[in-house]
């Protein structure tokens, strides 16, 4: 028998039950399952709507971002775990804490954020700081790793919800590398430092076509008789009214920026240009180029690079590519494979910075590298502080047990070559023989150089051991 409100009564359940689930399923997706707090996404949705409604009324809304200090020492000494329960702790602080108008998140990692009111953010700050300071007990071990936290204000700073957590972003740093355990706001010198920032970066797209990125030369030395017999290719940035930009000026940001790669293809095929003939008329024989580390993570890195190469004049044999061990390691096969790559065309690949990572050793053990480059911090020691000079030694011993080339880097001064030529290290680099130059010192001098050792040859008492060939 057709029954109508027996139907009703079961439909009305089935969907009481639909939207049951269906909002179980909305809030998972919602919600962070570490700490119960809300995730990212639902964070960015919620700051949207608040901002829109404080618009509407004229209110003000605060965006506190905070990074726990020395979290990833806390995971590192007692274990993923450990770090796991005290994120929930952290999470539960500041839920515990939070007004009911607030809105605490996980934005990820070690990374929290809570939206408030825009008053006395002062205070405020001061609350959380002290909330998440509070010791707590793990394991039997106490911890306080204490916390760092940045603070924009809408609609004062930002205008939007992207604007004001780049702004709190920039704060956050600042709090950051004043030491952490603090709070800082959003103020006007961040302001002008943002803008600063955001005219480097147009600027820096527009330099890459109009070639203001050159390459710079420095001379790489044969340990033995001084003489010149590679360059390292390091670039240099020509502004228009800042002047001549080291990379440290301009290489972060490229790299933030996804524009590295563009700036090594244009440093590389301006320096491949100029150093073609100088390896062709024998004045040199390698010439050494830095990739950034993140290249290497890109599966398509070596075919790129060889396919660059094969555009320019200068022989696969003359090239060292420098690495560092960055991301070396973090993807074994694929960093193998494009070191076979470039070594199967003949490229070298040198590990750069070496001695002051902690797994170059591993790199060195387990890749096929041709040279390594001993870091200046090391080399700056070395006449001076018999355990580095030890250390270097040691180090020169294990190169050479497994058949590696040795260049030493940063060398300044008289002390520090005589120590490395006797401790046998293949070759040098460093003030001490030359600084970096733009190409037409660099070819000049390798003329000036070449004529010396032509001349000095016609006395056979002088002759030196090795002579450029050409
Ligand atoms: P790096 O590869 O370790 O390069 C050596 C740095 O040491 C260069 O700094 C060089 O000028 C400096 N140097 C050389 N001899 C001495 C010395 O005797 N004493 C001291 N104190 N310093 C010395 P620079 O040119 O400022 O380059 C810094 C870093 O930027 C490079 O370190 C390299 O990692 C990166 N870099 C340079 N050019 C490029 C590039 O075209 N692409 C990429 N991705 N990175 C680059
Ligand atoms: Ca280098
Ligand atoms: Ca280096």
């Amino acid at each position: 028998m057709f029954d109508p409100t027996g139907q009703i009564a079961g439909l009305t359940a089935r969907i009481a039950a639909l939207e049951a689930e269906r909002e179980l399923t909305l809030r998972l997706a919602q919600t962070d399952s570490l700490t119960g707090l809300v995730n990212r996404g639902a964070f960015t949705a919620t700051l949207c709507e608040r901002l829109e409604r404080a618009r509407a009324v004229g209110r003000s809304v605060a965006l506190y971002v905070i990074d726990l200090d020395h979290f990833k020492h806390l995971n590192d000494t007692l274990g993923h775990h450990a770090g796991d329960l005290f994120l929930a702790e952290i999470g539960e602080r500041l839920r515990s804490d939070a007004d009911p108008l607030e809105l605490a998140a996980r934005l990820g990692g070690d990374e929290f954020a809570l939206i408030s009111d825009g008053f006395d953010i002062s205070r405020r700050a001061q609350r959380l700081l002290s909330r998440l300071a509070a010791p707590h007990q793990i394991y039997g071990r106490t911890v306080s790793p204490g916390a760092s936290v940045g603070i924009a204000v809408f609609p004062g700073d930002a205008g939007d919800a992207g604007e004001l957590q780049r702004c709190a972003d920039m704060a956050l740093y600042r709090a950051k590398i004043l030491g952490g355990r603090r709070w800082s706001a959003f103020d006007a010198e961040l302001r002008s430092e943002s803008q600063r920032r955001a005219t480097l970066e147009d600027e820096l797209r527009r330099a890459i076509p109009s070639g203001e990125i050159e390459p710079w030369f420095q001379p790489v030395v044969d340990s033995t008789d001084s003489r010149i017999i590679g360059v390292e290719v390091l670039a240099r940035w020509r502004h228009p009214e800042h002047g001549l930009l080291p990379p440290a000026a301009f290489v972060p940001m490229a790299e933030e920026l996804g524009l590295i790669g563009r700036v090594d293809e244009a440093v590389f095929h301006t320096a491949c240009a100029h150093a073609a003939p100088w390896v062709a008329e024998g004045l040199i024989d390698q010439v050494s180029c830095n990739v950034s580390p993140r290249d290497l993570l890109d599966p398509a890195f070596s075919r790129k690079l060889i396919g660059r190469l094969a555009r320019t004049e200068l022989p696969a044999t003359a090239l060292t590519v420098e690495i560092t061990e960055t991301f070396l390691l973090q993807d074994l096969a694929l960093s193998r494979r494009h070191i076979e790559r470039l070594n199967a065309k003949g490229v070298w690949v040198a590990l750069d910075d070496f001695g002051i990572g902690y797994s170059n050793l591993r790199a060195l053990m387990h890749l096929p590298i041709q040279t390594v480059k001993l870091d200046r911090s090391l080399i700056a020691d070395v006449a001076r502080d018999g355990r580095v000079a030890k250390l270097v030694t040691s180090m020169l011993h294990a190169a050479r047990a497994l058949g590696v080339r040795i260049v030493a880097e940063g060398v300044e001064d008289e002390a520090q070559a005589l120590f490395l030529r006797a401790a046998g290290c293949d070759r040098m680099q460093g003030y001490w023989f030359a600084r970096p130059m733009p190409a037409a010192e660099m070819e000049a001098m390798l003329r000036a150089r070449t004529a010396q050792a032509g001349a000095a040859q016609t006395n056979p008492a002088e002759a030196p051991r090795h002579r450029a060939q050409g």
